[in-house]
């Protein structure tokens, strides 16, 4: 094939075989070329919405081409699809993964958002957190959580997409970058994108339509262009967020707050698990880390000890 012929493009969305690329000016339905790129990793997605292609367009179909090749990622947002048992890219190159939460309905989650954050470190993406319904009221024990989260560094923003209060700032705070909204169905992520762009309503819609990604169906990421730079992927609304391309020895550097303990434990490297003199278990211990952040870190490793295997073999 020619590769003079083929052009840049930016992946907005996809299922299975047939992507759809923003290239040119235009959008191109895409299939991928060869077996070449389905093969490097059992991804169960071997592309994802933010990845740049060279897109070869099909002179015989206008609006049709051939995604040739996938530009190296700068960043990349996955997790363990536990039914295809495969690693599933939710965005590529994206630079913000917004942890989308509610207070009480659907309730707070605690360990979503440490799993959320351990994703996006290690994935290169700053996380932040995005408490949504705060028209709701909010019980004193989340509130106490999500001022915790701010004390370790966090971004953490509270917004309302039925009043629209909050959103403007949300909206100031990820403008001119690409950020992934990642939240349990419920949250409000649907409603919140129509809150942010109205125009995208409608879009939203036909997408949904068009391919059959009705309420709660959904199970593939979506890149979303709106005016004024908003760059916004959203994702399946998870349950569960599983991890995978973290190693269980890496987990401890997305919880910060072990870090200032982690150097005095006995042993050198420690995963803080049950290894004598871990000084991460004693400051669990003296109240000085939070005990559900080191029960959510006990957790992911345990989780990484058993799934680590099934894609450690692949190309990281
Ligand atoms: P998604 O599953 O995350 O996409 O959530 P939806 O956008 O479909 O919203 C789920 C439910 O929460 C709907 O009944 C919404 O009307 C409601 N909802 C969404 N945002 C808000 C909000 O800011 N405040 C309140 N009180 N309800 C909201
Ligand atoms: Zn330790």
């Amino acid at each position: 094939m020619d590769s003079s012929s083929s052009i840049e493009g930016e992946v907005l969305f996809g299922i299975s075989t047939i992507y759809t690329v923003q290239a040119g000016g235009t959008r191109l339905q895409c299939r991928i070329k060869g077996k070449k790129l389905k093969e490097p990793s059992r991804s169960y997605n071997p592309i994802a919405p933010g990845d740049r292609v060279q897109v070869i367009p099909d002179p015989q179909n206008p609006g049709a081409g051939m995604i040739a090749s996938v530009l190296p990622r700068t960043t990349r947002l996955v997790r363990w699809n536990k039914k295809g048992r495969a690693p599933q890219m939710l965005a590529a190159n994206a630079d913000i993964a917004v942890c989308v939460t509610t207070s009480d309905a659907p309730p707070f989650r605690p360990r979503f958002i440490d799993r959320l954050i351990v994703a996006a470190e290690a994935g290169g993406l700053t996380p932040m957190v995005l408490l949504n319904k705060c028209d709701l009221p909010c019980p004193q024990e989340v509130a106490e959580r999500l001022e915790h989260y701010g004390r370790m560094g966090y971004a953490v923003l509270r917004c309302s997409s039925r009043t629209g209060h909050g959103v403007s700032a949300f909206a100031d705070r990820v403008r001119g970058r690409t950020a992934v909204l990642v939240g349990q169905s419920g949250v409000g992520k649907t409603s919140l994108l129509n809150a942010l762009a109205p125009g995208l309503d409608l879009r939203v819609g036909e997408l949904s339509q068009k391919h059959n990604r009705g309420n709660h169906t959904t199970n593939f990421s979506m890149l979303l262009q709106a005016p004024a730079s908003l760059r916004i992927v959203d994702t399946p609304g998870v349950r569960e967020l599983e991890l995978a391309y973290v190693l269980p020895d890496e987990v401890g550097f997305h919880f910060r707050e072990f870090t200032e303990h982690a150097r005095s434990c006995a042993y050198q490297p420690c995963l803080h698990d049950d290894e004598p003199g871990c000084a991460v278990a004693a400051a669990v211990e003296r109240g000085e880390i939070h005990p559900d952040r080191y029960e959510s870190y006990l957790r992911i490793l345990q989780e990484l000890r058993e799934t680590t295997p099934m894609w450690q073999r692949e190309e990281r």
